[in-house]
């Protein structure tokens, strides 16, 4: 995530605006900058990887450049199957959810920023973020 962040920066010319790059690009350096030097704090990290999803959010074309460099890095299989460890805190971009009907198995991973969590197909009411 960082890592596509701080590869986004060298991109950046091709996908923003002269108008909106010397802003972005010096706000995006700071944050990849805040994500490295987390360095194992996953709150300070989590924190840096909410502060690029928003910026990179507010243009289509670098949250479609970050979009398709997590897909391409990261399997939704193993993103799926890696959840953080108890007590960690949320994964800043990839929460799970689940149906709260105790006996109904049925959960869902957001997979894409940006995507609505849809109601459990079988009960048809609200999923709760695990
Ligand atoms: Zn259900």
């Amino acid at each position: 995530m960082i890592d596509g962040a701080e590869e986004l920066l060298n991109h950046l010319g091709d996908l923003l605006d002269s108008s909106d790059l010397d802003e972005f690009s010096s706000q995006l350096a700071t944050m990849v900058a805040a994500g490295r030097s987390a360095d194992g704090d996953r709150t300070a990290l989590a924190d840096a990887e909410t502060a690029i999803v928003q910026l990179v959010s507010t243009h289509e074309s670098t949250r479609q450049w970050l979009q398709n460099y997590i897909d391409m890095h990261f399997p939704a299989a193993l993103r799926i199957y890696s959840p953080p460890p108890p007590g960690e805190g949320e994964p800043a971009i990839i929460p799970s959810f689940r149906c709260p009907i105790p006996k109904c198995a049925f959960t869902w991973h957001r997979d894409q920023l940006g995507v609505s969590v849809p109601k459990c197909p079988i009960h048809h009411i609200d999923l709760q973020q695990l």
